[in-house]
């Protein structure tokens, strides 16, 4: 992928962030598109469909710079699904995993062991939760920050 294409699709996001509304760029989530981004242009020369998803992705944001401020809800949900789509190739075929993917897998089995904690040992579930939940935080974290040491975060 030649650098200029992923230079000039960096400006295009810019000048979404510049003229559309606080609220909508929030839910372009811009930061993620960027990863994504970087991760396409460097397997695009390995992966034919990194290459096409890059092609597509290029398309799709002149279409939204281009209508500025008149982005409608369909757009937005539009952009969601291709977003999502580029991730789950990214994590199927590349292996790369999601920020704070383990977090959110390890505090809802912390939560879960919280209550059952809560119950057998000490007969009160306000004990066990807030133990649960922060067995759940520290395996959770520790496992992103390892994915994140390893450069396969997306
Ligand atoms: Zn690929």
């Amino acid at each position: 992928m030649e650098s200029q294409r992923v230079e000039d699709l960096y400006k295009s996001l810019e000048e979404i962030i510049n003229t559309v509304d606080k609220q909508v760029v929030s839910k372009l989530e811009i930061d993620k598109c960027k990863r994504i981004i970087n991760r396409l242009s460097s397997f695009s020369t390995e992966c034919e469909v990194c290459y096409q998803h890059f092609t597509d992705l290029e398309k799709h944001v002149t279409s939204l710079k281009d209508k500025k401020s008149e982005l409608t809800a369909d757009d937005i949900k539009h952009h969601k699904q291709i977003v999502s789509n580029i991730s789950s190739h990214l994590q199927k075929q590349h292996k790369l995993v999601p920020s704070g993917y383990y977090l959110g897998i390890y505090m809802s089995i912390g939560t879960s062991l919280g209550i059952v904690f809560g119950l057998v040992l000490f007969d009160n579930i306000a004990l066990g939760l807030p133990l649960g939940i922060g067995i759940g935080v520290a395996i959770g974290s520790g496992l992103d920050a390892d994915v994140k040491k390893k450069g396969l975060s997306l």
